[in-house]
């Protein structure tokens, strides 16, 4: 038994056999990649592990078991031994140390796993304002829908949009009338026979697909309703439409949009695209639908959301996707609406799982011989229904007992875990800060900061009364803190020999809070004041990361560090290396972005073997190299957390509410996750935030509700013979409590045969998450530039693939085209362009700005990462001179399209994306305004202006609306940055920047945008 092997059956050794050996493949050595080092794999200059060392658990791990034959054609596969280790006396026994077992060779895999299985980019990418073709006969239409079934009666509610509404409600009817001068020959056929084509395989007789007619939206898209035992139909034959299928052509003529590409101002020859007519997300991430409603028993989309739920039936087919095809998975998403994920103890049967293939029961398993057996849905194997689970069906085949049991009704459930899943008792919740005490730590005022923040949140950590903490803080040397429940205060003890760390009184240094809570209190206390006169300019962040690691390896945890200044003493001291122009555009640029020092990667490895989670506060005004410091968070499911040039008079409450918002949240402890995918699928690679173990399982010694993973899907088998897929995420975790449990989503989706029901079926926003962790993963081998072109030519080759679909006969040679479902991704696509990680060169972000944004984008669930990529923009001026009775949200959040063209000089704008409010004066807004709002201070230099309350309603409004804005996002803390028009460079870099719809440095505008994809599109091949 490894140390490292700790993590549970469920998720990693349930499966012994059933995967087959993963294709050979290196590691990779950078921090964003999905293939971590292999845990265990690389600790070079690490001190051995000594014997009496603790750690983890879990039956029989995944780590290195040999390579398992082919899948779901082996025997069944018993109960992972139980090694259950018996507490020893106290609350929190040491455990015995099993040695680390190196010896093995990790897998391998690909270099950089994450890296889409495209061709590199073309080397050039042409300028957007070439002439295009144009088709002078098409008249400029904006987003009309061309051919259209005009008969499409009775529920077509055929609104047609106003062409110059530039708002794009989207919720939209896909079929509209034609639009004028629109050439179309209308057959009969087309007039009376819609979506035919029936893109769904039937299933167990049920009637398959029909549409549904309830709603514009999902007109013309086929829907079934699945339920445990089949799949009933749904509104069968109340549509006209359900005919026989009439070819494929037909089914995607409904689902189409396009955009006329053609002299956009009537007279004028001037190529262009109407601005207004262009699709905006302004309504911000809308879930689909349609996957929801047709498996009302899947888990939430906020659990999980597909790239496509229409998953193609074969690898030719597959490979006529080209964007991303797989997940998007945040397994401990927050419920907005209090639906809290049912917590199910089966006892004395033991959780029912398909003796194969381990799948966890759900509800599409389906029952037979009278409630005897239970058939697995994934692998399809006949299974025992255990005594103590049996109930008898009634006449439909259902169990009798299904509204008592949420595991057959809900795709999200949660199981207590019972003594084979752990090998040790479930770890306390367990705090561990290191702190940097050095002279810019001090003068930042961060020291204060934390320790107030850490005292406020005693109570609050979850765990209690089992709930452990510990400090250590540093400079040239590092101090450790006695906090032994019989002192009356803390003792500090000095090691200063960084050569040989040691750790003095090991069982004192980390406590019991509840025991200890009156000496932490005063260590909270004394701490700011401790070191206010400290002048120590250096950071011997290695030593004392290594201190902490031997602190708290026993137990596992949570480390939280805040680091001030570029290590610079002892090992994984860094270099002050910076940002260097001359490597930019050379083959060299990319090793900017990786860790410097290896140690930062192998500590991460020896990190999330031991269980320990590291989330990085990083506050230097100069290069702190993010790069090296993120890896440790990187590998171990932790996150950075960047503050620039903190101050605490400016940035401490944003410090504050994200200091306490990772010390209160809900916290999933020594986890292990692993997504499932029935038969001829498998997932490939995987990106954020986790060390894989084995190939398929995260490490993740601590993750949390803000945390979400991506993976890739691929074929198999050429051809997939069944119907249906299912997928099933299994998070094996400790929750604060003490109880270990599994979490388990379950989803089906339909096979599809035609690329057309791919595109109908697909999720941008999940594509666009996976493009974004794919791109940024790139960045860490390739330049930026290559990066960019690597995402831009995917969604070319995507587009054109599906213009290639019926452009012809549709003649719509001067118009893009693209499904209704991804009428946003153009729009995201560029926003990632000009995200910070991606965007410019060496002048347009500073390197730890642009690594620490890379490493915070590849964590992200899919709403926030949209609206990062596109913010909000909305107007308040009007609304705070209305009468104060007045303070309906609502009216003031009617967003506008990030772009210079919303804005009035006469206007105050807030420019929320997601982590801070920008607000913006117009340069003639109101004097009364900008005094009522900023008092004294309406004329001074904005940039050193703290909005705060003034005793007028006016400023206690904006504070309303903007302390509401935040309480619809409370995972971070918007610092609101004011800035006036004009106020050059400032407005440029904080503002402007943002508006992700203009030309900004060089970079294409919206319009410029589309224009080059489509002329792309329409290049050969
Ligand atoms: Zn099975």
């Amino acid at each position: 038994m490894t140390p490292f092997q700790s993590s549970g059956p469920v998720v990693g050794s349930d499966t012994p056999g059933l995967r087959p050996t993963a294709p050979s493949a290196p590691q990779s050595t950078t921090p964003f990649s999905s293939s971590g080092p292999v845990v265990g794999s690389e600790s070079p200059g690490f001190r051995p592990v000594p014997p009496v060392a603790p750690q983890t658990y879990i039956p029989e791990a995944s780590g290195f078991r040999p390579a398992p034959p082919a899948r779901f054609n082996d025997p069944s596969v018993p109960p992972p031994p139980t090694s259950y280790a018996p507490p020893n006396a106290g609350p929190f026994p040491r455990f015995p140390t099993p040695q680390f077992s190196s010896t093995q060779p990790p897998p391998s895999r690909a270099p950089f796993a994450g890296q889409p299985p495209f061709q590199p980019p073309p080397a050039q990418v042409p300028p957007p304002q070439l002439p295009l073709h144009l088709q002078q006969q098409i008249p400029l239409v904006p987003m009309g829908s061309p051919p259209q079934n005009v008969n499409y009666a009775p529920a077509s509610t055929n609104v047609a949009q106003s062409p110059s509404d530039s708002s794009f409600p989207a919720p939209r009817p896909n079929f509209q009338s034609s639009f004028p001068g629109y050439v179309r020959q209308q057959s009969s056929a087309d007039s009376q026979a819609p979506p035919i084509h029936s893109p769904f395989p039937t299933k167990q007789g049920g009637a398959p697909f029909q549409t549904t007619s309830s709603s514009p939206l999902v007109a013309h898209q086929v829907g079934y309703v699945a339920s445990p035992f089949g799949f009933q139909s749904r509104d069968h034959l109340q549509h006209p439409s359900s005919g026989p299928p009439v070819g494929a052509i037909q089914s995607l003529v409904e689902d189409f949009n396009s955009l006329s590409i053609g002299g956009s101002i009537p007279g004028s020859i001037e190529p262009g695209v109407d601005l207004k007519a262009l699709p905006r997300p302004l309504d911000g991430d809308v879930e689909p639908k349609l996957f929801s409603e047709t498996y009302p028993l899947n888990c939430g989309p906020r659990f999980l959301r597909l790239t496509t739920s229409g998953i193609p039936s074969s690898q030719s087919l597959a490979s006529r996707w080209h964007l991303p095809l797989g997940a998007v998975v945040c397994p401990l998403a927050e419920s907005p609406d209090g639906d809290e994920v049912p917590v199910i103890n089966f006892a004395s049967s033991g959780i029912i799982r398909c003796r194969r293939c381990r799948t966890y029961v759900n509800p599409y398993v389906t029952f037979t011989d009278s409630g005897r057996k239970w058939r697995c849905n994934m692998c399809s194997l006949l299974n025992d229904v255990p005594g103590d689970y049996f109930a008898h069906l009634d006449a439909t085949g259902k169990r009798v007992d299904l509204d008592q049991r949420p595991e057959l009704t809900r795709g999200s459930v949660e199981f207590v875990a019972p003594t084979e899943y752990m090998i040790r008792p479930p770890m306390p919740p367990l705090y561990f800060f290191l702190i940097d005490v050095s002279v810019s730590a001090v003068r930042s005022g961060m020291i204060e900061v934390v320790a107030k923040t850490i005292r406020s949140c005693l109570d609050k950590l979850p765990g209690y009364p089992r709930t452990q903490i510990g400090f250590a803080t540093y400079d040239s040397t590092l101090h450790f803190y006695n906090l032994k429940s019989s002192l009356t205060q803390p003792q500090m003890l000095v090691v200063s020999d960084l050569d040989d760390i040691f750790v003095p009184l090991p069982d004192d240094l980390l406590v019991n809070l509840s025991e200890s809570r009156s000496v932490v209190e005063t260590f909270l206390d004394s701490l700011p004041s401790m070191f206010q006169d400290n002048l120590n300019l250096e950071s011997a962040f290695g030593p004392a990361l290594k201190a902490a690691f031997m602190l708290m390896r026993q137990l596992g945890g949570k480390l939280l560090i805040f680091q001030n200044t570029l290590p610079s003493l002892g090992i994984g001291r860094l270099k002050l290396r910076g940002d260097d122009q001359r490597v930019y555009g050379t083959d060299k640029e990319h090793a900017l972005r990786l860790p410097e020092d290896p140690f930062y990667k192998q500590m991460a490895a020896e990190f999330t073997k031991f269980q320990i989670g590291v989330n990085v506060y990083a506050f230097s005004d100069k290069y702190t190299d993010i790069a090296s410091l993120g890896t440790l968070a990187k590998y171990t499911g932790g996150q950075v957390n960047f503050y620039p040039n903190f101050h605490s008079a400016i940035h401490g409450e944003k410090l504050r509410h994200e200091l306490a918002r990772d010390l209160t949240r809900e916290t999933a402890w020594e986890a292990v996750l692993r997504i499932r995918v029935g038969k001829g699928l498998r997932f490939t690679s995987y990106h954020g935030s986790f060390m894989l173990r084995s190939t398929d399982l995260l490490a993740l010694p601590a993750v949390d509700c803000d945390k979400a993973f991506a993976m890739q899907l691929s074929l198999e088998e050429a051809l997939l013979t069944t119907q249906t897929v299912y997928f099933q995420v299994a998070l094996l975790y400790t929750a604060s409590c003490g109880e270990r449990r599994i979490r388990v989503l379950t989803a089906a989706a339909p096979v599809v045969t035609d690329l057309v029901d791919m595109y109908r079926l697909a999720d941008t926003g999940a594509i666009v998450t996976l493009l974004s962790r794919l791109a940024i993963e790139k960045t860490l081998s390739s330049k930026l530039e290559d990066a960019r072109n690597s995402l831009q030519l995917r969604i070319v080759k995507a587009l054109k693939e599906y213009r290639t679909l019926y452009a012809v006969q549709h003649r719509l040679a001067g118009r893009i085209i693209y499904p209704e479902s991804l009428k946003f991704l153009l729009l995201y696509g560029l926003a990632l362009f000009k995200s910070t990680p991606l965007r410019g060169g060496y002048a347009d972000v500073t390197l730890d700005e642009r690594c620490a944004a890379g490493f915070t984008m590849m964590i992200l669930p899919v709403k926030k990462l949209l609206k990062l990529l596109y913010p909000n923009l909305i107007r308040v001026d009007e609304h705070l001179l209305k009468p104060s009775a007045h303070d309906d949200l609502p009216s003031i959040e009617k967003r506008l399209s990030p772009s210079a063209a919303s804005l009035d000089s006469r206007g105050l704008y807030i420019l929320d994306d997601g982590f801070r409010f920008i607000i913006w004066f117009g340069r003639v807004l109101s004097p009364d305004i900008a005094m009522n709002l900023l008092g004294p201070e309406f004329a001074a230099d904005l940039s050193k202006v703290i909005l705060s309350e003034h005793d007028n309603e006016m400023s206690r409004k904006l504070m309303r609306v903007i302390n509401r804005l935040r309480e619809k996002d409370s995972s971070c803390y918007h610092l609101c940055q004011l800035v006036r028009q004009g106020e050059q460079p400032r407005e440029g870099v904080l503002f402007l920047s943002n508006l992700v719809e203009d030309p900004i440095g060089g970079t294409n505008g919206y319009v410029e945008w589309v224009l080059q994809i489509h002329r792309q599109i329409q290049q050969n091949p």
